[in-house]
């Protein structure tokens, strides 16, 4: 009888905590929508008075009289500078505001292509942030790379990858990108490799850098222009395509980010 007693109370505590739970539930998950969407929000309303600044600037800057006087120049460059991380930060805001709202996979849009071009591309944009500071890039590719993917999410999250490899490596070092096609349970996998020889992450950061605003040094990824969203909406990325990323690093050696995903 005992024994009896002690499961029915037991099963209802079970029963009566799973109720609660839920109804818990609710207004957290209300709450958790309300907040994204304002961010949505707040990031889409920012952006209009930032182009209207970014134009005010660009009219300043024609004015002979202004920009001949070094100071007033000086102030022109930084507010540049500054919109320019604004409306970064504000759209890595919206793409992760828009991750957040419908199921990964439906934000994709799918199609067969060439993915070498692409990784070419990004390459060629990038070149002139690396030849400033002296960085040598490689690129190993086969003679072509065909995947059933979003190509223009890929080359976002090839450009973050590649961004983050110049900015975290010292003047004078190397960035290795490598791309290919590997054969795994009867499924096509796309491989790409982004390897650099800068300062390398802490093994207590690795679980976290792709947190959003995560930075190992907060001062560095600053003065390099960085808020910390740039490898939650890489992670998105390849989860939207169902793949993995995996980062392999020691400090002062060297990073390497390696992303695999089903094609
Ligand atoms: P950020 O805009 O700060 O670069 P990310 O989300 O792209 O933001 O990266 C998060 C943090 O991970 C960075 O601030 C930096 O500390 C670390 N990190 C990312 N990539 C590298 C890399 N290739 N080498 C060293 N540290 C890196």
């Amino acid at each position: 009888v005992l024994a009896c007693l002690a499961v029915f109370f037991i099963g209802i505590a079970v029963l009566l905590s799973y109720f609660m739970s839920k109804r818990a539930l609710v207004p957290i998950q209300e709450a958790y929508h309300r907040q994204r969407q304002f961010v949505a929000d707040a990031s889409h309303e920012l952006r209009t008075p930032l182009s209207v600044i970014l134009s005010s600037v660009e009219a300043l800057e024609m004015e002979e009289e202004l920009t001949k006087n070094e100071l007033t120049q000086k102030l022109l460059d930084r507010l540049r500078e500054e919109i320019k991380r604004m409306t970064k930060l504000m759209n890595d805001l919206l793409t992760l505001a828009r991750a957040d709202s419908a199921h990964a996979s439906l934000q994709l849009v799918k199609e067969t292509f060439d993915f070498r071009p692409h990784a070419e591309r990004t390459l060629r944009l990038l070149e002139e942030l690396a030849s400033k500071k002296n960085i040598r890039m490689h690129f190993h590719s086969p003679e072509s790379v065909i995947i059933a993917a979003d190509a223009d999410k890929l080359t976002q999250l090839l450009y973050i990858l590649l961004d983050n490899a110049i900015k975290y490596t010292p003047d004078g070092g190397e960035v290795t990108l490598s791309i290919g096609i590997a054969p795994f349970k009867q499924q096509r996998i796309l491989t790409i490799s982004v390897k650099d020889t800068g300062i390398g992450i802490p093994p207590e950061s690795l679980d976290r850098i792709f947190d959003r605003f995560y930075r190992v040094d907060k001062a560095r990824s600053r003065q390099q222009g960085g808020h910390g969203l740039g490898l939650s909406i890489a992670k998105w990325i390849v989860d939207a395509h169902g793949g993995t990323i995996h980062v392999q690093s020691e400090v002062g050696k060297g990073s390497e980010f390696i992303v695999k995903i089903p094609c």
